[in-house]
């Protein structure tokens, strides 16, 4: 050991006894200071006004910092649209078919009766299936209801944390003619492009040691995401390509922590609303179809749609969406319950 070095030993002796001296023998420590992580979130969704847990994180409308659609204030004040929009996002209630010998049809019982659970369970029939091309809950929910004057109950962030902006009980507009009757869901993932056109793809999963990795664009900052820190990896780690309509899409897949939810939720709804039957439309071959119902097939299907099932001009939920691995789940979680 160097003269110099000793020195150093015989300072730091000096300054960790100085420490000693001046250290109280035996006070206490005062308690650790735990911040939370994030905001605290529940495990129940609300049906007719009656809350059901799901077993997976939610956060309702009414919590602090949820997103609330009966609201007309702006949700993001401080970018307000070029426009100003004015009026409700949705529908009180749902519109009943009509009876033999009605001219206008009749709504569902209002809140608090208890008729209204019987007409929301003997109507509501489809769960409707989106992916909302912004990439992040908060992001979707500034383009839905601050922008474009439109609502869907459930909002599924990258995390796997639930939104639910409205009862079920009322109506949505998120999916034109599928409005009265269904439930739908935004799924955060910026969608599918072209496979010789997808250079957003690119920019929004970039690769690392373990593969692609959900990067949101700088302009986001967290993007509203809950979970701190949160890395959000596609389920599979390839660019899936396929057929929607006819023609190739590329796409990533959703993450593991969506799909977990999406599969609580689902199965939960199945159960709780028992004309929402757990399968998506088929064809001859047994495969999930990649195309549009036409009038008559919409009309008679009650189950799990995409948003490509109703009309044309939509591709969502995308070629990425594993509607067999969904499926799969939500009756395998339904089956305990006696339904399958
Ligand atoms: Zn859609």
């Amino acid at each position: 050991m160097s003269r110099r070095s000793l020195s150093a030993v015989a300072a730091l002796a000096l300054f960790a006894l100085a420490g000693c001296r001046t250290a109280p023998p035996s006070k206490p420590l005062p308690p650790p200071i735990v911040k939370p992580l994030a905001p605290a979130h529940g495990r129940s969704i609300v049906l007719c006004g009656e809350r059901f847990d799901i077993e997976a994180p939610v956060v309702l409308w009414t919590d602090k910092g949820g997103y609330d659609a009966y609201s007309t204030e702006l949700r993001f004040p401080d970018s307000p649209p070029k426009e100003p929009i004015v009026g409700v996002r949705y529908q009180a209630g749902r519109k009943l078919p009509l009876a033999e010998g009605e001219k206008t049809p009749r709504v569902t019982a209002l809140p608090g009766d208890p008729r209204r659970r019987a007409d929301v369970r003997a109507l509501v029939d489809q769960f409707v299936v989106h992916y909302d091309v912004c990439g992040t809950s908060a992001q979707c929910f500034k383009v839905l209801h601050d922008r474009r004057k439109l609502s869907v109950h459930f909002m599924l962030d990258i995390d796997g944390l639930l939104y639910q902006t409205m009862d079920v009980s009322d109506t949505a507009w998120h999916a034109s003619q599928a409005n009265g009757r269904s439930i739908g869901i935004e799924i955060a993932n910026i969608g599918a492009y072209k496979p010789d056109a997808a250079s957003t793809l690119d920019e929004w999963y970039p690769s690392d040691e373990h593969g692609p990795r959900i990067q949101l664009p700088a302009w986001m900052k967290d993007g509203g995401v809950r979970t701190p820190g949160f890395v959000g990896r596609p389920a599979r780690p390839e660019r899936i390509v396929g057929a929607i309509h006819g023609v190739d899409y590329a796409m990533y897949d959703l993450t593991p922590q969506q799909y977990d939810t999406l599969g609580k939720l689902v199965a939960r709804l199945c159960a709780e609303l028992p004309r929402i039957r757990p399968d998506a439309p088929r064809d001859a071959l047994g495969k999930v179809r990649m195309d549009a119902l036409s009038p008559e097939e919409f009309a008679a299907f009650s189950g799990i749609v995409g948003h490509h099932h109703i009309t044309v001009n939509k591709q969502d939920p995308g070629p990425a969406f594993d509607w067999e691995r969904f499926l799969g789940d939500v009756r395998a979680r339904l089956a305990p319950r006696g339904r399958n």
